[in-house]
């Protein structure tokens, strides 16, 4: 079975290609700058898993023009990876918002349709362009079944008294402020992985408690217990919790009207800078992307060397917390592009935690090369494991697709 995966985002479409028997990824691209200025400067980056990326410049004022050209990239005689789109069996696309209504991932009908819209004021920002990209790709591939993967669904396992804001419950029924979480499709893939590890280790599945860290540009920690979420950090939207690149994560909301009221800013300008302007960028004055923010520490920036500080504790924090609420823990995961490659990170976010069973191994954490196989960085009589496993957010989507339609599994 062929399986195209979509994600759709405010300016761009992200897709990969996957062959399901045997599991594997044939192609994956990026169309950029989609609708911005009327699309002029889009531009398609294809790129075949044996390496060749082809890359072609075109205007794409709309998504469905953005996947008319993904489409004749996948299709074409030489750099595409299918004869024809009749091979395309099947769509999956990532959906931000799912409210409460889907736990789960289903086929796409006008009914799915219409919730998807709904939630679009829950995240305005990505629940209309993953809407367009649906809208494209039924034109695109008209007879071809759709499924919906929604990043909100894996924490709908989350128990109201960790998803109820000390608001006026009112709030919560007639608004549906409440707590969601996101990212939950790397922590439920991260979390399937490490599953398998730790009944190796005879830790039965329904008594995992994992804590598992998505560490991005976004970031989100999960305590993860029997498989299944039972808090998270990002809250009714994806600002709360840790210090993200650009989001300011746990703040006193008092500061919010305080903002407001004395520093005369107006509603708009602070939701910009909670979200674009404060984080990583904003403590540190230099950049969103921790690559930079080490530069900056390693030239005596001590305002970089604060924003590290603060992005670790953070994640110390909130290890220790999760790890009460489970009664211990098992295991801590890191995942995404600090978690995956930032050592120093990693090292800093379970120094303090040897109270909880989490013993690093100082030689694997440094000398790790991760390719698609988890790496335990834990000495071998760590009571509790500490892992680093890739996320793979698109091959999360194209199991679920494949799985919804009963044809045949992946692997
Ligand atoms: P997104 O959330 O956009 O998918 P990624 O998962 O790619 O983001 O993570 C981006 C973050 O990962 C950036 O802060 C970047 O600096 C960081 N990162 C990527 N590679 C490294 C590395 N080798 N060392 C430290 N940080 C890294």
């Amino acid at each position: 079975m062929i399986v195209l995966v979509i994600n759709c985002g405010s300016s761009s479409v992200k897709y990969e290609i996957f062959q399901t028997q045997p599991e594997k990824s044939l192609a994956s691209g990026l169309a950029d700058r989609v609708a911005v200025n009327g699309g002029q400067q889009a531009a398609l980056t294809h790129q075949r898993s044996s390496g060749q990326i082809h890359r072609r410049e075109a205007e794409m004022p709309t998504y469905e023009v953005a996947l008319s050209y993904i489409v004749k990239a996948i299709t074409d005689p030489d750099y595409g990876v299918v004869g024809s789109l009749e091979e395309i069996e099947a769509v999956g696309h990532r959906v931000v918002h799912g409210g409460e209504r889907f736990s789960a991932s289903v086929l796409i009908d006008e009914e799915v349709l219409a919730a998807i819209a709904e939630f679009c004021e829950l995240a305005p920002l990505h629940n209309p362009a993953n809407l367009e990209g649906i809208y494209a790709c039924q034109k695109h591939l008209p007879d071809v079944p759709q499924v919906a993967v929604f990043d909100t669904a894996f924490h709908q396992t989350i128990p109201p008294h960790a998803f109820i804001y000390g608001l006026p419950y009112e709030f919560y029924q007639e608004q549906g402020i409440r707590r969601y979480g996101f990212h939950g499709t790397s922590h439920r893939y991260i979390t399937l992985r490490a599953t398998e590890i730790l009944k190796r280790r005879g830790v039965a599945p329904q008594d995992q408690r994992l804590v598992t860290c998505h560490l991005g540009n976004g970031c989100s920690i999960t305590a993860v217990k029997g498989g299944k979420s039972v808090d998270t950090s990002l809250g009714f939207t994806p600002l709360e919790g840790l210090l993200m690149g650009t989001r300011c994560g746990d703040l006193d909301p008092a500061i919010v009207p305080y903002l407001i009221s004395e520093l005369d800013l107006s509603a708009e300008q602070v939701d910009d800078l909670l979200n674009t302007r404060s984080g990583l960028l904003g403590v540190s004055g230099v950049s969103s992307d921790m690559r930079d923010v080490w530069a900056a520490v390693t030239a005596g920036n001590r305002r970089a060397r604060l924003a590290v500080d603060i992005f670790c504790y953070r994640i110390e924090k909130y290890i220790g917390a999760y790890a009460a609420v489970m009664g211990g823990l098992d295991a801590v995961v890191f995942t995404a592009g600090i978690g995956e490659n930032d050592p120093e990170v990693r090292r800093r976010a379970v120094a303090g935690l040897q109270h909880l069973g989490l013993y690093l191994d100082k030689t694997a954490n440094e000398d790790l090369s991760l390719n698609v196989q988890p790496v335990d960085i834990s000495t071998p009589d760590s009571p509790a494991r500490i892992l680093v496993i890739p996320t793979d957010e698109e091959l999360m989507i194209a199991r679920d697709t494949a799985a919804l339609l009963h044809t045949d599994h992946l692997s």
